[in-house]
């Protein structure tokens, strides 16, 4: 049996993720981390079982940047002042582009990019109560509306 791909069965629909999809374009699908319930924390993955930006198609890289930048403005709308971006290329899943917004209760972890793996941890860990991971899917459900009218 092949491995199955997480990010294949969120894109494809068959796993669902905490609120929703935020928002569905030609090559990406963009939607609330499934692992980490951080509100707002956007996870852009591409439809194609692809790897790095490298191997992006043209179709891919055009509509790559404006799409961040939508969701980043969408994210400034709901109050997230800063955000961290990353991706990684050592993964079992495909090409994920994390877009991990900066809360002042990650403080406590540090400054700057050094607090986002313990923040995500403990977030993971101690702030997955029903009333939190409600929170996480209204939060997922006003992105969304704010996307759908830009
Ligand atoms: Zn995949």
């Amino acid at each position: 049996m092949g491995v199955i791909c997480l990010s294949c069965e969120i894109v494809s629909g068959r796993k669902e993720v905490t609120g929703g999809p935020l928002c569905e374009t030609d090559h990406f699908h963009a939607h609330q981390d499934v692992a980490y319930p951080v509100p707002g924390l956007v996870i852009v993955a591409s439809r194609r079982h692809i790897k790095s930006f490298v191997e992006m198609d043209g179709g891919e890289a055009q509509e790559f940047l404006p799409l961040i930048q939508k969701i980043r403005r969408a994210q400034s709308a709901v109050g997230i002042d800063s955000v961290y971006y990353f991706y990684n290329e050592d993964t079992k899943h495909h090409f994920n582009f994390w877009m991990v917004p900066r809360y002042p209760w990650m403080a406590r972890f540090g400054k700057s990019i050094e607090a986002v793996r313990p923040a995500l941890i403990h977030a993971r860990d101690h702030m997955a109560s029903a009333d939190e991971i409600s929170f996480v899917a209204q939060m997922a459900a006003r992105l969304r509306r704010i996307l759908v009218d830009n």
